[in-house]
């Protein structure tokens, strides 16, 4: 006996909930979706951890749209706590502002400053390269090698295990860089998280689908395949294991987060540091260029907007992947596009699969560009081209 559906969908993420509510909600068709994981969400679950706090569980993650398109869709299933995402650098024993400021640029020589004078600074200090093509070459040609190697030298080569010269330039890019006292770590227009967490909101999207939904946790895929039928497979694991590694494994990074949590008589002593009762850092994240082992620590609370006495932080230790370790970052270098452009060339010629989201299309993308992509796809395969 088998399970007939209109559309298998591989990933409860992101992609594979937003292709589900529109494929149940506006097309009536019956979906099935096979997470292996043991909760909906993909990477940007969130849940209450036991000391009450609201955790994002596989890295914070910082919703942001320029898209009133999208901002629309989901604010369907969400309302909405707006936040300045506010980051910090820590290091030589102290705090900086982050990213690059004129808040900075007073930092570091010590005194009050202007934009004129900062830009001069900048313009003795960069480095001439017309057409930046990796990293290092985006960074030092922006404010030079000074500013290059206290905050994003030794932050890449942690995180990537790779030197910023071997990393394409929209990695260290995409990092703002200003002459004004604007230090949002973020330019999007739109920056907020949902107000009751990511997962509720995934579930407010699974109800909205009704019976037309079912969901298989802790399930391979593969390991359902003999016992079904389907009419089209939406994919959005990683595109080298659906083909078996037949090219080999596409490289990845992994991570591993270190949870400290904190009572508020623990937090007390903290103030001097965070500045406010109820928290153990003064922003929501403070990045760790050189130093220590991790790139970051993140108290997600300062964004959740969360009234809670406790606190949790996590620490961002970068990891190399293997068995048994999620693929958290596809890697952004020409080698890895290269192995990445022929598996896409065989996803192409494969047919009745739809290959979306971070891992089958093997590239960092932002939730809203996510939902963009999974909007796009059921648009394609519906033949409804809005
Ligand atoms: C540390 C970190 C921080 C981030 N921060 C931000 C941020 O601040 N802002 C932002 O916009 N974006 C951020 N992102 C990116 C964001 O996580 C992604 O854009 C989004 O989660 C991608 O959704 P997805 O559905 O494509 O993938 P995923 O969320 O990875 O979902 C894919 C799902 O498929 C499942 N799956 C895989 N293989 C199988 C299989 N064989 N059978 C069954 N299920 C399978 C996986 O378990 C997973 O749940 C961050 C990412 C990371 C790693």
């Amino acid at each position: 006996m088998s399970w007939k559906f209109d559309y298998l969908i591989v990933g409860a993420g992101f992609a594979g909930l937003t292709a589900a509510e529109r494929l149940c909600t506006q097309f009536g068709k019956r979906c099935l979706i096979v997470e292996k994981r043991n909760h909906i969400g993909g990477n940007a679950y969130d849940c209450y951890d036991d000391h009450g706090v609201l955790i994002h569980n596989y890295g914070p993650h910082y919703f942001r749209t320029n898209s009133p398109r999208i901002k629309e869709y989901l604010s369907q299933f969400t309302e909405w706590h707006p936040v300045d995402y506010a980051i910090l650098s820590y290091t030589e024993g102290r705090f900086w502002n982050f990213p690059i400021n004129l808040n900075t640029f007073e930092q570091i020589i010590g005194r009050e400053s202007t934009s004129e004078e900062m830009e001069k600074w900048l313009e003795e200090h960069r480095v001439t390269i017309n057409n930046p093509k990796n990293s290092e070459e985006v960074i030092i040609s922006q404010v030079g090698w000074e500013l290059y190697e206290k905050f994003f030298k030794g932050y890449t080569l942690k995180q990537w295990k790779r030197h910023p010269k071997d990393l394409d330039a929209s990695v260290c890019g995409r990092i703002p860089i200003r002459t004004n006292r604007d230090d949002r770590y973020l330019k999007e227009d739109f920056q907020a998280l949902p107000k009751a967490g990511y997962t509720r909101m995934f579930e407010r999207m699974i109800d909205a689908c009704g019976d037309k939904l079912h969901l298989l946790l802790k399930t391979n895929y593969r390991d359902v395949m003999p016992h079904l039928e389907f009419d089209h497979m939406i994919y959005t694991g990683p595109i080298d294991e659906y083909f078996d590694d037949c090219y080999g494994q596409l490289p990845y990074r992994s991570l591993r987060f270190e949870n400290e949590s904190f009572t508020p008589e623990e937090l007390v002593e903290r103030e001097t540091i965070s500045g406010k009762p109820g928290f153990w850092q003064p922003a929501m994240q403070v990045n760790y260029p050189n130093e220590e082992e991790f790139t970051r620590i993140v108290e997600v609370k300062h964004a959740t907007g969360q009234l809670c006495g406790n606190t949790t932080i996590v620490r961002e230790y970068p990891d190399d992947f293997g068995p048994g370790k999620e693929a958290y970052y596809p890697i952004p270098a020409p080698d890895a596009a290269a192995l990445y452009k022929r598996y896409k060339e065989k996803a192409d010629g494969e047919s009745g699969v739809s290959f979306i989201g971070r891992l089958a299309t093997y590239r960092y993308y932002n939730m809203d560009q996510v939902v963009g992509m999974a909007l796009a796809e059921v648009s394609k395969i519906t033949g409804t081209y809005d």
